[in-house]
């Protein structure tokens, strides 16, 4: 069995919007699977680290190493009515100096710390050394974030939390820190270190530190987001630059083959003219055809109702007998020079046409029937005595019927009446000219 319609499912916009928005929700969920970003300063060999304390009546320091390789101390708080405090430092930045680490893009510290002793509170500080504020030559100015945290929660799960972490009153008293430098910083941390509540409870209490480490994300939650943001931003942006230069050159292209269609169409409509007019007029004698004559008729006729209008059918006297004589070739050049005269003959405003074989009709717009019968008379003498340079014993005569009606006459009635004048004029003896009797 086939499932004919999924293909189409496939290739539909919504199945690809669907399987983007999906990949996106996938991509944002795989951040919860990322592998944290870890650095582990304890254990760790040569991390150089140091602890600190007053002396007792002794002489002696109150703290005391148990095991400085395996970072084990013990403070020994002397009860003599005077306040007293120890502690343990590491430097991040491989000594005292004003390189640290930064701790900017890590977020917690898990600290893995036994300790025995009966002190209530345990204090956990970052030294960030501040360009610009810290001094090289005073390392106590090296801003001190710090977080106190009860005992019963130090154990081998101890996670801080850099949020936890604040700067310290007296730090900002001691230094009269200005506002903008009393928050927070982990940009270039140099030191870390555990103490005890200042002042200590007298007595013995022992610590060793297994672990520091600091737990970060390798890219932040925003940062994340932001670039999937930026991603499909871009994509988009690529998608859209990219149609729109196709559309552009689609439409570019869609001009130029209008434009060529364009041409071709005016070049057709000028082939197309030619063609009319070509089939218009007589091959031979180049004026107008029968065909040619009606389009002018239908043309001119309507528009001049109010006019009168002459018409002149001239007919070759014997013409049979010229091309008997000449030849076929030959009638046809006589055919040629008389449609000349006829029409050297003619007026702008007049139209002469062949209306087959060695006929031909002389239509004269706006004239009245003495002027048309002369004009034919004129034409009739031009041609009973014209000379034909190629047959000098030739002798042309033509018979004419002239008639005039006013322009609302149909054409066919007109023309049947002159051309009964015409046969009259044949029938007379031909070489004259008949008026029609209308
Ligand atoms: P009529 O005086 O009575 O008009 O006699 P006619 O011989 O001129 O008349 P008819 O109509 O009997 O003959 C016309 C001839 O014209 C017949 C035909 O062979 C010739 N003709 C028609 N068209 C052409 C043409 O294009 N070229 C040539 N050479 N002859 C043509
Ligand atoms: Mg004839
Ligand atoms: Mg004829």
């Amino acid at each position: 069995m086939t499932y004919r319609h999924y293909p189409a499912i496939r290739q539909s916009g919504f199945y690809k919007l669907f399987l983007y928005c999906l990949l996106t929700v996938v991509v944002m969920y795989a951040y919860e699977f990322m592998p944290a970003k870890k650095m582990l300063v304890v254990p760790s060999p040569d991390i150089p680290h140091f602890i600190y304390s007053d002396t007792n009546s002794t002489g002696d320091s109150m703290v005391y190493w148990t095991d400085f390789d395996g970072l084990a101390w013990e403070c020994n708080i002397e009860d003599d009515g005077k306040p007293h405090g120890c502690g343990f430092n590491i430097y991040l930045g491989g000594g005292l100096g004003t390189d640290g680490i930064d701790l900017s893009s890590y977020k917690t510290i898990n600290v893995e710390l036994d300790y025995v002793g009966s002190e209530q509170r345990m204090r956990f500080y970052l030294r960030n050394y501040e360009p610009g504020f810290s001094d090289i030559n005073d390392m106590q100015t090296a801003k001190f974030n710090n977080v106190h945290v009860p005992v019963s929660y130090v154990d081998d799960h101890l996670v801080l939390s850099l949020s936890e972490f604040s700067v310290a009153e007296w730090w900002v008293a001691l230094y009269k820190v200005p506002r903008e430098n009393s928050l927070p910083r982990f940009k270039n941390v140099v030191a870390f270190g555990i103490d005890i509540n200042y002042p200590g409870i007298p007595g013995k209490q022992s610590f060793k530190l297994n672990k520091v480490e600091f737990v970060g994300e390798w890219v932040s939650r925003e940062n994340w987001y932001l670039g999937i943001l930026l991603f499909w931003l871009s994509i988009i942006m690529v998608v859209g630059a990219i149609s729109l230069a196709r559309l552009t050159k689609e439409i570019r292209l869609e001009h130029q083959r209008l434009e060529r269609l364009a041409d071709q169409n005016s070049l057709l409509a000028q082939e197309t003219d030619k063609y009319k007019k070509l089939s218009m007029v007589d091959a031979l004698t180049g004026v107008l055809n029968r065909q040619g004559l009606a389009e002018y008729i239908e043309q001119y006729f309507p528009a001049h109702a109010d006019q009168m209008v002459s018409m002149v059918i001239i007919d070759i006297d014997h013409f049979k007998k010229i091309n008997d004589s000449l030849g076929h070739d030959g009638g046809d050049l006589v055919l040629k020079q008389v449609t000349a005269l006829i029409k050297s003959h003619t007026r702008q405003s007049d139209q002469i046409a062949r209306w087959g074989g060695e006929e031909f009709i002389l239509v004269l717009p706006a004239t009245q029937l003495d002027d048309a019968y002369r004009i034919a008379e004129e034409m009739r003498a031009l041609v009973a005595t014209a000379n034909f340079d190629e047959f000098p014993e030739l002798h042309v005569t033509i018979s004419l019927g002239v008639g005039t009606a006013d322009g609302q006459t149909p054409f066919h009635q007109l023309f049947r009446q002159v051309d009964i004048a015409l046969y009259q004029a044949k029938a007379q003896g031909r070489n004259w000219t008949v008026k029609a009797d209308i």
